[in-house]
Parts: C-alpha cells; sequence; structure tokens
C-alpha cells in the first residue's frame, strides 16, 4: 500500500478507536467482515450468477454466491435472496427497474420525514425517472398516517408503495401497508436498510410476509461489509434478477458477497440477538434520559435503534450541535425534524443511533454517561475550554471500549 493511503488508514483507526459514534447508519464490520471483504476474491470477474457466468473459473465464487443466498435465506426466512447489489441505492434501483416503467406512480416517504433519497426525492434517479407522491406523518403524532397512505392510494392508484425509512423511530405496520396495498392493486416494496439486524433477531416485525420486494444495506444494524441485498416473492425472482444484472449492474464484488455470508452467519448466532436487544435498550435509554432533561424526542419515544431530537427549545441549530459536539468527540449527524422550517444544511434536529456503540460494548449506564455529556457540551456551548476538558474524558472513556484488538 503506499504510505500515504496507509498512513491515513491508520488515522482513521485512531479517530474510529477514539470517538463515540453515534450515527444511525453506522457500525463496525467484526474482524471477520474485514478479512472477507480484503480478500482475494475481489479478483474474480462472475458477471452473471452460480451455474450462469460470463466467465470461466468461477467454481469457487458460484460455491460463495450459493453459500451466501442460502444463508440469507435462512435468516429472513424469505423465499428470493438476491445478494449482488453494491448498495442499497442500487438494490433499489434494481426494484424499480424491475416492475415499472418510466413515469409510473410510485407512493414513497417525503424525505423530511425520515424517507431516503432514493424514495422519490427530486434530486435522485427515482424523482426523475418516476412519479412519486409523497406521504408523510401525521404532524399530531409524527408517527406513519395510514389514512393519508390509503387516500392517496386511491386517489392516485400508483404501480408501488414503497415504505421504509432511515429517520424514523418507530415501528412500522406493514400488515397495515399490505392491507392497502392489496385493496388498491399496487406492489409493496418495504427498504428495511436501517432496521434489518432488528429484523433478523426478531425484535422488529418483519416484512416479508407482506411484501413483494424487501431491500436492505448490508453495513447498518446488520453489521456486514457496505452493500446491498434484495428479497422477493418466488414470482418476482426471475425478473428482479435481471433487473440487477444485465439491468443495472456489471461485475458482482464477491469479496463483498463472501463477507455478506459471513454477515448472515453473525447474524444467525444467539449473542446476535442479545446484541439487537442491548442497541434497542440503550436507544430507549437514551431518549428517557433526553426526556428527562427537557428534550424534546420526536413522536415521543423510540422503538428501535434511534431516535430524533428537536432542539428548538434549546435555541441551537442541528448543525451547530454536531459542529459543538464533534469537537469533543461526539460525532452524530443534523437531521430535520417532521415540517422542520430551516434549510436541510441547518436543521431544527440530531439523529441520535446506538448500533455503533453497543458494538463496542455500552450498555445503559455508559450511554447515560453519553447523554449527560451532550447536555453539558449544549449548555456550555460558548464555553471552549469545557469542549477540550470534555475531549480528553472522552478519548479516556473510548480507551475502556477498544473496537478492534489489534
Ligand atoms: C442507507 C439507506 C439506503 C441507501 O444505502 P446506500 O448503501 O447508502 O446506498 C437506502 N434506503 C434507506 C432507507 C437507507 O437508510
Amino acid at each position: 500500500m503506499t504510505n500515504i493511503v496507509s498512513e491515513l488508514i491508520k488515522q482513521e483507526v485512531e479517530r474510529e478507536e477514539s470517538t463515540i459514534n453515534l450515527i444511525a447508519s453506522e457500525n463496525y464490520a467484526p474482524q471477520n467482515i474485514l478479512d472477507a471483504t480484503g480478500s482475494v476474491l475481489t479478483n474474480k470477474y462472475a458477471e452473471g450468477y452460480p451455474g450462469k457466468r460470463y466467465y470461466g473459473g468461477c467454481e469457487i465464487v458460484d460455491k460463495v454466491e450459493l453459500y451466501a443466498i442460502e444463508q440469507g435465506r435462512k435468516l429472513f426466512s424469505c423465499e428470493h435472496i438476491n445478494v449482488q447489489p453494491h448498495s442499497g441505492s442500487s438494490a433499489n434501483f434494481a426494484v424499480y427497474l424491475s416492475s415499472l416503467k418510466p413515469g409510473d406512480t410510485i407512493l414513497g416517504m417525503d424525505l423530511s420525514c425520515g424517507g431516503h433519497l432514493t424514495h422519490g426525492h427530486k434530486v435522485n434517479f427515482s424523482g426523475k425517472i418516476y412519479n412519486f407522491i409523497p406521504y408523510h406523518v401525521s404532524p399530531e403524532t409524527e408517527q406513519l398516517d395510514y389514512n393519508e397512505i390509503e387516500i392517496l392510494a386511491n386517489q392516485h392508484q400508483p404501480k408501488m408503495i414503497v415504505a421504509g425509512a432511515s429517520a424514523y423511530s418507530r415501528f412500522i405496520d406493514f400488515e397495515k401497508l399490505y392491507d392497502i396495498a392489496k385493496r388498491n392493486n399496487t406492489l409493496l416494496f418495504i427498504d428495511i436498510a436501517h432496521i434489518a439486524g432488528l429484523i433478523a433477531a426478531e425484535i422488529h416485525p418483519s416484512p416479508i410476509p407482506y411484501a413483494d420486494f424487501v431491500s436492505s444495506t448490508t453495513h447498518k444494524t446488520l453489521r456486514g461489509p457496505r452493500g446491498g441485498i434484495i428479497l422477493s416473492k418466488l414470482d418476482h425472482a426471475q425478473k428482479l434478477d435481471r433487473a440487477v444484472m444485465p439491468g443495472s449492474q456489471g461485475g458482482p464484488l464477491m469479496h463483498v458477497i463472501a463477507a455478506k455470508a459471513v454477515a448472515f452467519d453473525n447474524a444467525l448466532s444467539p449473542e446476535f440477538k442479545t446484541y439487537q436487544e442491548q442497541v434497542v435498550k440503550n436507544s430507549k435509554t437514551m431518549a428517557q434520559e433526553f426526556k428527562n432533561l427537557n428534550y424534546r424526542i420526536v413522536s415521543g419515544g423510540t422503538d428501535n435503534h434511534l431516535f430524533l431530537i428537536d432542539l428548538r427549545n434549546k435555541e441551537i441549530s442541528g448543525k451547530e450541535t454536531e459542529k459543538l459536539l464533534e469537537q469533543a468527540g461526539i460525532v452524530l449527524n443534523c437531521n430535520s425534524i417532521p415540517f422542520d422550517t430551516t434549510p436541510p444544511t441547518v436543521t431544527s434536529g440530531i439523529r441520535i443511533g446506538t448500533p455503533a456503540v453497543t458494538t463496542r460494548g455500552f450498555k445503559e449506564s455508559n450511554v447515560l454517561q453519553v447523554v449527560h455529556w451532550i447536555d453539558e457540551l449544549i449548555k456550555n456551548r460558548n464555553n471552549t475550554d469545557f469542549t477540550k476538558k470534555l475531549k480528553v474524558e472522552i478519548h479516556d472513556f473510548c480507551k475502556k471500549f477498544p473496537i478492534y484488538k489489534n
């Protein structure tokens, strides 16, 4: 490796080890995932699917992909899985491509209510190619408004309804969405990029029995390599596979597919369930403590690994808070709250997630400490000495929770 890059990787290891990571979409891949991702499988071209490749020399990678498929199907109890998407966004592209024509109508969750770019944002391919009609959370409960979805479905007769979010702290009622989709004769697509780990561990309801398509990333709560997967009913399998390759991708990343298989193996272990339970315990503990300290939690609480804080009563923006906390070694992201009136670069809120710190071994008492640090930093926002002092304290604290052993 060039000296420059290996030096930068060392610096990144040090950054990760010495800061507290509350970014809800991040996690720390275990060593066995890093090993597979860093393997010689990266050398192999394997366009096509096991047994039907466009290249020779695929006998071993065929076994790798078949094993990933077998373990993925076992983990999610699904009829079909495609393990080739390079990312969550590529997975979503393939789902739309498999079943829709440009200009078709899709109902998707508004980005400002917690949805994802690929669910119809105007700057994204999804919003440019398809006719997206946004649905929202209820302004009162800040939870999904299934009545609105039903009314919009009725009115617009979409070809597809997409649900799933990047910043939504409540269970999603997949059965209700299924009923709406069925009554309106439309496809149901659920994007579980954030909650896949919770679903695999059976502590979040599963959309698999209800949805035509389910897409996910593998690097968020699922704690695997950076990548995507798509699960579907058997009737959609052929058109889905064709939409991934040749429809939207060339050669699969066999090293990443191997790491996905390792991630599925990891997720099938009893320790994984204990881990996910702790993720949610930590999330609920933090949200409750913030409430005790007079912070407003969007929707009033959380059922999963994340929650949003509305900072308006603290008279500090999301962006300012993000910067302030980063100076002390606490890393998170500013986030729009539902019906936010400030621009997405400023925001009135922050998003807090517990998957990464829980992987490090943080328990309830540790995350309570983090809540108090955040509160003190916000209270002492104009006191740079305080921020510096806390940075040292947080650095020492992090040493007690090493992420990688060597
Ligand atoms: C993260 C995310 C994605 C996209 O994943 P990438 O791998 O970043 O492309 C898609 N949908 C949702 C809901 C997400 O949270």
